[in-house]
């Protein structure tokens, strides 16, 4: 790309001899004889009727044929219909099916660079028309083309293109209005022209609006996006955010409710016997786009959320209580929890909690009095300040360390105290046998057998809750108050 030749930028001093005459004419020429056809002439019924199906017929070419059939293989068609949409699509006035497809298909390969013929990163302008009106500033992308050289209909529509396409833009329109109700005049101007310019925007919306507004469903790393309102007024093609994740796929809408005509006249192709192999990505695969991006957007909230914190100094049971004289201290599963600010606003009232300072209310908390709501579990977590050595009152660990020893884990390094400071899974299952359903001494509330076993808090279960952190210095001085 390095070595490719690209002319300067369109300017106002160079900027007549950088427009594309013949692509203007047929640009501009129809919506000025549309207007002259809607000053002067009566607008029939039957010639609107008859605008709005051949807008639809001439688009859906485009769209089932030169786009999803053609430049995508994403289904097989039957000949008739081959030769049927090949027509409709030269009755858009877009090119022939080999040029346009080439281009689409270098769009693809190369969407956002400056290899895309109609790229979304030069502005809405250049992508919806302005890479037609003027000449490109470099050569499009290399796309191999070669299977729809093979094809002779493809073969003829681009030997024939001129003849064929001003046929079925203009002429037919004019001679089915004419010959159908006598309005010649009407077939031509309002079937022929106006229905023209609104055929080529709505292909032209694809390149621009679908790269500019909506969703990114399935994938955020290129411009397309997913936009309903897109796919009102392109046949379908506004889930554009999907087509370029899943280009082969015969849908641009996956589900039932969504607007895709073009889908639905591909499967009643199918359903006649005139279109087979339509493609469909596989479900799996179109799920896991969906559900990276809805984790991405996750990641985003989350980060604007305090969570409670994860390091926090292990507390033995003995300097809990102590601390607790001080401040409204209380145990619940495994944590110290500081609920000096939240008594006077605690909705159970500040008698619950004052009885519960420097006790273990864990079963108070999970039921026992009341069982908390999730978002009572979130506003507790962020009142940790420590962890208990062992989850409550264990007594062997009384036995075994000094009064003012702090039980951390001994791998961290910073520890003072022995490995025997701390209870292991034996141990603790010991104890349980060994009191059962009897509170131990000193701890008067509440007592909790095996505290690894009650249910985590909705924001605590996809995390792995560290009960032995690594200590923080500044922490340990603040929260531990040694016994003298
Ligand atoms: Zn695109
Ligand atoms: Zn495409």
């Amino acid at each position: 790309m390095k070595r490719m030749k690209m002319l300067p930028p369109v300017t106002w001093s160079n900027f007549l001899s950088n427009v594309n005459w013949l692509n203007t004419f047929f640009l501009v020429a129809p919506p000025a004889l549309a207007v002259y056809g809607f000053l002067t002439l009566p607008f029939l019924r039957s010639t609107a009727i008859f605008s709005v199906l051949y807008y639809f017929f001439t688009g859906l070419g485009i769209t089932a044929g030169y786009h999803r059939l053609w430049s995508h293989r994403s289904y097989n068609a039957s000949v008739p219909v081959q030769v049927l949409l090949a027509l409709a699509g030269a009755g858009s006035v877009q090119g022939s099916i080999k040029w346009w497809c080439r281009g689409h298909r270098a769009h693809h390969r190369y969407t956002d660079t400056k290899l895309d013929p109609y790229s979304a990163n030069e502005g809405f302008f250049s992508s919806h028309i302005g890479w037609i009106i003027f000449k490109p500033r470099g050569q499009i992308g290399v796309a191999d083309v070669s299977d729809l050289t093979r094809n002779w209909i493809v073969k003829y529509q681009h030997s024939y293109y001129g003849l064929v396409s001003i046929t079925m833009a203009f002429v037919v329109p004019f001679l089915i209005a004419g010959l159908g109700w006598g309005d010649y005049a009407g077939g031509f101007f309002f079937a022929g022209c106006a229905r023209l310019v609104f055929v080529h925007h709505s292909t032209f919306a694809v390149n621009s609006f679908a790269h500019m507004f909506g969703e990114h469903t399935y994938d955020n790393k290129h411009s397309p996006r997913d936009n309903f309102l897109t796919s009102l007024v392109t046949f379908g093609e506004g889930y554009h955010n999907f087509h370029h994740q899943f280009p082969m796929d015969f849908r641009n809408a996956i589900r039932w409710y969504q607007y895709d005509p073009t889908k639905w006249l591909i499967s009643a192709f199918n359903s006649v016997g005139l279109a087979s192999h339509l493609k469909r990505f596989p479900d799996n695969e179109i799920r896991k786009g969906k559900c990276t991006m809805q984790l991405e957007k996750l990641q985003a909230v989350n980060q604007g959320i305090k969570w409670p914190q994860r390091d926090l100094p292990v507390v033995s049971w003995e300097n809990f209580q102590a601390e607790a004289k001080e401040r409204s201290l209380v145990a619940i599963h495994g944590f110290i929890h500081d609920c000096s600010s939240f008594i006077e606003d605690h909705p159970g009232g500040a008698n619950l909690i004052k009885k519960a300072i420097g006790t273990d209310a864990t079963a108070a908390f999970f039921g026992g009095v009341y069982d908390h709501s999730n978002a009572a579990h979130n506003m507790l977590g962020m009142m940790r300040v420590g962890i208990l050595d062992g989850g409550m009152e264990v007594e062997s660990l009384k036995r075994h360390k000094s009064s003012n020893s702090l039980g951390y884990d001994s791998d961290s390094g910073a520890s003072t105290s022995s490995d025997d400071t701390i209870a292991s899974e034996s141990e603790i299952q010991a104890i349980v046998k060994e009191y059962g359903d009897k509170a131990p001494i000193h701890q008067p509330s509440a007592y909790v057998p095996i505290p690894y076993v009650l249910p985590l808090p909705a924001s605590e279960r996809l995390a792995i809750v560290k009960t032995k952190p690594e200590l923080l210095p500044s922490v340990i001085s603040r929260v531990s108050t040694p016994v003298i």
